[in-house]
């Protein structure tokens, strides 16, 4: 059976357009659709999206000529329709709505500046995007027109990248900073690449999905020279995956940038194990490694695309062992409150003993595992240890390490001090609310 190519595809209304317009991202970003009467051009828009886009404005819709081009015009339910087309539903709120979910602000030393794992940064270079996904987790501060790059906070997170040697990659993100001008983003990254101790760099762009003419020899020729340089890719449908989109892939592989694709799970459009399973073998066929599959974020305007987190690990249980190990994506939630990014999935340990391990695989075939009996942990291969952990951030392995011997919240000692908590409830001055940050610090770890 010969393989199925991937296509290109122009909707009718661009039919006029001289290739060599349609192929110039500048044109593609000048000639983007936010209008109902643009809209209508190329669908008729349902009543629930002609409200979206009548009423006050929510999150700002923009999509270009190329990416409309891949919605099917005759199917409401169209699976990249439902990510870039705006709805009423948009604007219902759900219980456990925040604005910033992540709790990014809080993690951030200076502005634009994400730091929440010990050895590695976000950052975000720019608030403006190619296309605008309806889902979007940072909609509090992504879209702003008027908001652009800011020199003096680039400057700000520069010096703090600089003084804190325990970050060794970095993350840009934003926004998109592949929408950012070449110069600017050729100074980000040359900037960086002057901090000795930043390993590697990563880049975070739905530009080669959005725009993939934008991915020039010009631009790959630049990255390039920027090496060891990582780019993750966010494709959740495979509608999405064009013949444009395999070039533009092919040229970033070919400048030795490895490609990795973070989905989000998102209901009506991926919450399927097929959708998944064809999503992830065409990206592999463009050489791109499915990397995360997210759980939704809480984020405002974004409660009708909400699954059950089950349905992520139905995913992955239909994933694994039915196909490419490489093609299955790690299913996480994004912790709100700022826990960070958590891994789930199915249960393949059943049970075990102190010399056996029950296991199940992807087939329901139950087996055992027998243990060593001779294995002596003070022969383990040795490592020269170069502190580079922030106190604090050993987790849960420092459990395992011998660091610590447990974790508590901070108002454990105040909550389970039951001898004072006598005196205080005799005296309702020294009365405090519990669980607020109270408590023994050096506990905190
Ligand atoms: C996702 C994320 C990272 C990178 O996490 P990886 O698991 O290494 O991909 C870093 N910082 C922040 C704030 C993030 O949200």
């Amino acid at each position: 059976m010969a393989k199925i190519p991937f296509v290109s595809k122009r909707a009718p209304a661009y039919a006029d357009v001289p290739d060599e317009q349609w192929s110039n991202w500048r044109w593609q970003l000048s000639h983007r659709i936010n209008t109902i009467d643009e809209f209508e051009k190329i669908f008729p828009l349902t009543d629930e999206e002609r409200k979206a886009l009548s009423g006050a404005q929510l999150f700002r819709v923009d999509i270009t000529p190329y990416f409309i081009s891949l919605i099917d015009p005759d199917d409401p339910d169209d699976p990249i329709r439902k990510q870039v087309v705006p709805t009423a539903r948009e604007m219902v709120p759900f219980t456990a709505m925040m604005e910033d979910s992540l709790a990014e602000d809080r993690h951030s030393p200076v502005p634009g500046l994400v730091h929440r794992y010990p050895d590695r940064a976000l950052m975000l270079v720019t608030t403006q995007c190619a296309t605008y996904c309806r889902y979007c987790t940072r909609s509090r501060i992504v879209g702003d027109p008027a908001a652009t790059f800011s020199r003096a906070e680039f400057e700000m997170q520069l010096d703090y990248l600089k003084r804190t040697p325990q970050v060794r990659d970095v993350l840009l993100s934003g926004g998109d900073p592949l929408v950012l001008a070449p110069k600017i983003l050729e100074e980000i990254l040359s900037r960086l690449r002057e901090i000795p101790h930043i390993e590697i760099v990563r880049i975070g762009s739905r530009v080669p999905v959005f725009l993939p003419m934008r991915i020039t020899d010009e631009l790959t020729d630049m990255l390039q020279k920027y090496h060891p340089l990582w780019l993750n890719i966010h494709v959740n449908h495979s509608n999405e995956i064009s013949a444009e989109l395999e070039q533009a892939c092919d040229r970033l592989t070919r400048a030795g940038i490895p490609l990795g694709n973070q989905a989000v799970l998102l209901a009506g459009v991926n919450d399927n194990v097929h959708v998944q399973r064809q999503l992830v073998q065409d990206l592999v066929r463009i050489r791109v490694r499915p990397y995360y599959l997210y759980q939704c974020d809480l984020v405002e305007g974004a409660g009708h695309f909400r699954t059950p987190v089950a349905k992520g690990i139905e995913i992955i249980e239909g994933l694994r062992g039915h196909t490419s190990g490489f093609a299955v994506p790690q299913f996480i939630i994004d912790a709100p409150g700022g826990g960070g990014k958590i891994p789930l999935q199915p249960n393949y340990m059943l049970s075990m003993s102190d010399h056996k391990i029950v296991l199940r695989n992807y087939e329901g075939f139950v087996t055992t595992y027998e243990e060593p009996i001779d294995y002596d942990p003070s022969k383990a291969a040795k490592f020269k240890l170069e502190k580079r952990l922030e106190p604090g951030q050993t987790g849960v392995f420092g459990l395992l390490d011998g660091e610590n011997m447990f974790i508590k919240p901070s108002s454990f000692d105040e909550v389970h001090d039951r001898q004072g908590m006598q005196h205080r409830l005799k005296d309702d001055k020294k009365w405090k609310p519990l669980g607020i940050g109270e408590g023994d610090k050096k506990a905190e770890t």
